[in-house]
């Protein structure tokens, strides 16, 4: 029986095979494992991408925002604008700097509703923290509007949306500071955990420089309280192969996205929209439905592979239930995280394999 899984990571490994090898023996035989010339390569060539002067390297997405907002120095007591509906690794950058997330329903792209920005906004709010959910820009020009009005720091999280852009540019570069994740399954994705901010404030850059590597600038001078957030020197490698073929990576998955787009035709699965100033890179294609178990279980029947991104918006998660910000009422990031559903999309997905997720879909009733 046929069996689509939701993502196949050794194809895109296969179609740069070679590259991929060449670059991984070079750093095995250099005997130089962690932040080095490979890191500093990549982090120039992905500031470059991005359009920023700086780019960090760092441990992972999480880390990223967790760094990126320490730099800013938001801490206990700061409130900090973010969206509902996200991966749980947003609310964390705030938290874990004891800050607290105010919630902001999404709007119909599944992005933060810039029309509800302003009346969240305190005397205590530090920032607006944007996410690219899904791999689609936000309204930057909005975020940024709000931002400037308010003196309020803006991050970007882009852990889903590396190359996306908004009014052509890329996003990453509109914030104080943009937040990658190179987690295996992200657009760019390392062969391990990796992620990176990306900025054009030298302060920010080097503050980040410094507290990836225990808070010092030279070896054994611990200027500030930092922790071990390092890029390696295998991950940079393989990213900077990868960097190289990520325009035409994202070309492959919204070719794909568009053939859902146009050919998946049943009143029961509502389509993903994309705004004309937004491009989207399809880190996930998110569908509705209304019965969505009944979906899955006949998806599954079908061998086809589906996952909920996120089933538990952050506010409910066990973890924050002790807050008294976590009962807040949310009723669209509620419904809406009991509608969603991500279809399988992935670098090197077959034709074949997307004919047989669109007819299945469309046999639905
Ligand atoms: C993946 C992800 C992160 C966290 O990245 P990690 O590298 O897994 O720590 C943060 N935010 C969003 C929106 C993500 O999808």
């Amino acid at each position: 029986m046929t069996h689509i899984c939701f993502n196949v990571l050794n194809r895109q490994y296969q179609k740069y095979e070679k590259e991929y090898d060449e670059a991984a023996l070079k750093v095995l035989h250099s005997g130089w494992y962690v932040l080095g010339k490979q890191v500093e390569a990549f982090e120039s060539g992905f500031s470059d991408y991005v359009g920023t002067n700086y780019c960090v390297g760092l441990n992972s997405g999480l880390d990223a925002l967790i760094l990126a907002i320490r730099a800013l120095d938001i801490g206990a007591g700061d409130e900090v604008i973010v969206p509902a509906n996200t991966y749980i690794a947003t609310v964390l950058g705030i938290t874990e700097n004891h800050a607290v997330p105010v919630f902001v329903e999404p709007d119909e792209y599944y992005n933060i509703d810039v029309n509800k920005i302003e009346e969240k906004i305190t005397s205590r709010t530090k920032a607006i923290l944007a996410v690219h959910l899904y791999g689609q820009a936000c309204n930057m020009t909005a975020v940024m509007e709000i931002a400037k009005k308010y003196q309020l720091y803006v991050i970007e999280d882009c852990a889903q949306a590396h190359g996306a852009t908004w009014n052509g540019k890329k996003v990453g570069s509109f914030g104080d500071v943009g937040c990658f994740s190179f987690f295996p399954t992200k657009n760019l994705g390392a062969f391990g955990d990796g992620g990176a901010i990306t900025t054009n404030n030298a302060h920010i850059a080097e503050t980040v420089q410094k507290l990836r590597n225990y808070g010092s600038a030279i070896k054994y001078h611990h200027e500030i309280e930092g922790v071990n957030s390092r890029l390696d020197e295998m991950q940079a490698a393989l990213l900077a192969v990868k960097l190289r073929h990520l325009d035409e990576l994202t070309a492959e998955r919204v070719s794909i996205a568009m053939r859902y787009c146009n050919e998946i035709k049943n009143p029961l699965v509502k389509l993903p929209l994309c705004r004309e100033s937004a491009s989207h890179v399809f880190h996930l294609f998110v569908v509705r439905v209304r019965a969505r178990e009944r979906f899955r279980d006949y998806l599954k029947q079908r061998g086809i592979d589906t996952q909920i991104h996120y089933p538990i918006p952050p506010h409910k998660s066990k973890c924050y239930e002790q807050y008294a910000w976590s009962k807040v009422k949310l009723p669209l990031t509620e419904q809406a995280s009991d509608e969603i559903v991500s279809l399988p999309l992935y670098n090197g997905m077959t034709d074949d394999e997307i004919s047989y997720v669109i007819q299945a879909i469309n046999e639905f009733e």
